[in-house]
């Protein structure tokens, strides 16, 4: 799938506030968008490390995915999303080698990113994400 980099890390967290304190008192980066994603019930803020963001997911509603996932893992790295070109062949690349797709078609993520997540029960335990920034592909092609 030739990934350019790990676009970001996303991280369970209970409480948005109490941990935009660590990211930004004890590690010092600085959380620059706030942002509501409707679709996936969740608060999301980040912080740009390098090439990579830090992605924390607070659920907004007690049947979501994240609180879900807090209620049985508890608080912690919730999935891994790698930066690939051309997500919809992306995606039937992953289909043809027997891998079990959670959306089978792209859709709008954060930042207005293309994404698409891939089943951890196909990728060895990690919920994966592919995410294609396609204003970026527009401007360098
Ligand atoms: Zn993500």
């Amino acid at each position: 799938m030739n990934p350019s980099h790990i676009e970001h890390i996303g991280i369970a967290v209970r409480n948005l506030d109490d941990s935009i304190q660590f990211y930004e008192k004890v590690l010092g980066l600085q959380c620059y968008n706030i942002e509501e994603v409707k679709d996936q019930k969740v608060r999301t803020a980040f912080f740009q490390v390098g090439d990579t963001k830090i992605e924390l997911l607070e659920s907004t509603e007690e049947d979501g995915p994240i609180s879900k996932y807090i209620e049985k893992k508890g608080e912690g790295v919730h999935h891994i999303a790698f930066a690939v070109e051309n997500i919809e062949e992306k995606l039937r690349i992953a289909q043809d080698n027997g891998v079990r797709l959670i959306d089978k078609e792209p859709r709008k993520g954060a930042e207005g990113l293309d994404i698409a997540f891939l089943h951890p029960k196909s990728t060895h335990g990690v919920l994966t994400e592919l995410c294609e920034d396609k204003t970026k592909r527009r401007i360098n092609s």
